[in-house]
């Protein structure tokens, strides 16, 4: 506890004479210091006046109250201070004792409640004081924002209870909470339906606090009022929008969905239990992103970027998962929505229709119309394959027949014979072109049957270059094997024909005369593998895709003929017979195509 500083001064001239510690320390000076020093030089000279009375004034006219004023230390800033003193006489001496009572805590004190009671006047909500000592805790104390708020004034809210504020209107739940607490003590915020002084409503958010004693006696109430008119008018607007938007909602067949910028779903109408599966409720509160397909997701999640931005966004279709997890196709229109309550972020709405069959309908339109056009290219590839590749054999045959009509009688037996056999093959090629025709048309509509018998592979290979050899004597095939011997598999001899004696007869009449073609056969895993390269004019990369097409041919071909059906009468051949069949090219340098075939290893017994 500090002790007061008392100073002892001539009563005559004030002169300083003495000091406790706590005076010395106060001033900061020292016994020595202090001597040379008046009473008025401790104060500020606007307290000359009042010190002198107090030390050196008249006996009788001594105040006797404490004098309020301001030591002036050494260093460091005036101490206020509480002064009083006394006259004593010491060997005929008059002296003054002055005793100095140090009041800065209360001043700051002090300081700090009117701070705070300015502070409460001029808070914007309402502030008020009851006396919780007294029955129906009449108010103490309003603030202006109160008088603001209701439009009472001080002077006629002071002295009465708090309930004027509710006027007629008892009947309310929340009363009964701020009575219970009222009656506990306790603190509580109620929401009431309070009336101004005209009469008009407003919602007053009541927060209550007891105060109390340091005896811990309930003492006063301190009430803080915010108007929430607003909030609670926003809070039912909202309220009633979203039933009305709910009952329109549910009665769209459309989806309807709200959700945050982060993909959270705030609302969902009740389609989404007839679309998705799963009820509204339950959807609400997921990530609608994690429902959208993994390949739709970047973009519909792009668009709603900008549609949160603000811009406006056209339809977009994406596939959402069902419960079952397949997916059904949407076409979703969003918008923007501002929520009523403010503060919260913007929504957006999605209007979403499912349009599986919808688009299905135009998938399968669209395919129908690839197929037309594909079926119209073919059939100008066929015209122009007949009108060419017809009109040789046919010319060479109208020449031999009118020859030998016209001249047989002067032609030797030779050249009579070779007319003969001019139209003989030029029907058989035309024969041959048919038959290649009526294959692909029967292998479309899977009429072609495969019939594996068993076969003796490398035999099988041996033949077929002889057959070849036969037509083209020059031709140099360099066949290779490492399949057994005498491996005999199960395979069907007329498709293994449409297969290699197109690609045996392609590699030799797409190289030049003499280049040699080589042929490998191998097994790889459960095929057999047959490799053909050649080293001739290759096929450009802009014709590759569509090579097995029927009558495509690649553009390089100049003036080697052909039909165009070959590769596509071996490759469905490979096909019928479980096997496939691919190629690697390059122009000017020549072609490897492989077939793979299943190995189903037979017996040597011919089936
Ligand atoms: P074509 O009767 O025209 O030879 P194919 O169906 O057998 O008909 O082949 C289709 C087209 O593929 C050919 O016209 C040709 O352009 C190309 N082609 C096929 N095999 C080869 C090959 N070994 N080298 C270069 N081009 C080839």
């Amino acid at each position: 506890m500090t002790s007061d500083a008392i100073v002892i001064a001539d009563a005559g001239d004030g002169r300083l004479l003495d000091a406790n510690n706590q005076a010395l320390s106060m001033l900061h000076l020292d016994a020595e210091g202090l001597l040379g020093l008046n009473i008025l030089d401790l104060h500020p000279e606007s307290e000359h006046e009042a010190v002198r009375q107090v030390f050196m004034g008249d006996q009788n006219s001594l105040v006797s109250e404490f004098l309020e004023c301001r030591i002036l230390p050494l260093r460091g800033l005036a101490i206020p201070c509480e002064l009083s003193a006394q006259r004593i006489t010491q060997d005929g001496r008059v002296l003054a004792i002055g005793i100095y009572r140090d009041i800065s805590d209360r001043i700051r004190a002090l300081e700090d409640i009117n701070l705070r009671n300015v502070a409460i006047a001029s808070f914007s909500s309402g502030v008020t004081i009851a006396d919780a000592r007294q029955q129906d805790l009449p108010l103490i104390y309003v603030n202006r924002g109160f008088e603001e708020l209701t439009g009472f004034k001080a002077k006629e809210a002071v002295g009465r209870s708090c309930r004027f504020l509710q006027a007629d209107d008892r009947d309310q739940e929340q009363l009964e909470v701020l009575r219970r607490a009222l009656k506990k003590g306790e603190s509580c915020v109620v929401r009431l339906r309070n009336y101004r002084k005209d009469g008009s409503l407003f919602h007053n958010e009541l927060h209550m606090s007891p105060v109390r004693n340091e005896q811990g006696e309930l003492t006063h109430f301190v009430g803080i009022q915010i108007d929430v008119t607003d909030r609670v008018r926003n809070r039912e607007l909202l309220a009633s929008s979203e039933r009305r938007y709910r009952l329109l909602a549910d009665s769209v067949e459309d989806l309807i969905t709200r959700r945050k910028q982060s993909g959270e779903l705030e609302f969902a109408s009740s389609t989404t239990e007839d679309l998705l599966g799963i009820p509204a409720k339950q959807w609400i509160g997921n990530n609608f992103y994690d429902w959208v397909h993994p390949e739709d997701r970047e973009s519909l999640q792009a668009i709603s970027i900008r549609a949160f931005a603000g811009e406006s966004v056209a339809a977009i279709r994406f596939r959402i998962r069902h419960k079952d997890g397949h997916y059904i196709w949407l076409e979703s229109r969003d918008s923007l929505s501002e929520p009523l309550e403010t503060g919260g972020a913007p929504l957006l709405v999605s209007v979403s229709r499912d349009v599986t069959l919808q688009r299905k309908a135009e998938e399968d339109i669209r395919t129908a119309l690839e197929k037309e056009k594909e079926l119209n290219e073919i059939k100008t590839r066929f015209i122009s394959m007949v009108s060419h590749e017809f009109r040789t054999p046919m010319t060479s045959i109208q020449a031999s027949t009118a020859l030998l009509r016209d001249f047989s009688a002067g032609l030797s037996k030779e050249k009579i014979a070779s007319h003969y056999r001019n139209i003989d093959t030029a029907l058989k090629r035309m024969a041959q072109m048919l038959n290649d025709v009526l294959f692909v048309s029967r292998s479309e509509s899977a009429k072609v049957p495969c019939n594996p018998r068993s076969i003796h592979l490398v035999e099988y290979c041996q033949e077929l270059i002889e057959t070849l050899k036969i037509i083209e004597p020059q031709a140099e095939i360099i066949f290779r094997y490492t399949i057994p011997e005498g491996g005999y598999y199960l395979l069907d001899p007329s498709l293994l024909n449409h297969i290699f004696q197109n690609l045996l007869g392609n590699a030799l009449k797409y190289s030049r005369r003499g280049d040699k073609v080589e042929w490998d056969v191998s097994t790889s895993g459960p095929d057999l593998e047959f490799v053909i390269t050649d080293h001739g004019i290759g096929i450009p990369q802009e014709d590759q895709a569509g090579l097995f097409e029927a009558f495509y041919r690649a553009r390089n071909v100049g003036t080697i003929r052909g039909t165009g059906l070959g590769l596509n009468i071996a490759y469905r051949s490979a096909g019928l017979m479980g096997g496939s069949m691919e190629f690697r090219s390059e122009e000017g340098k020549g072609t490897v195509f492989t077939v793979r075939l299943p190995a189903k290893a037979a017996n040597s017994t011919r089936q």
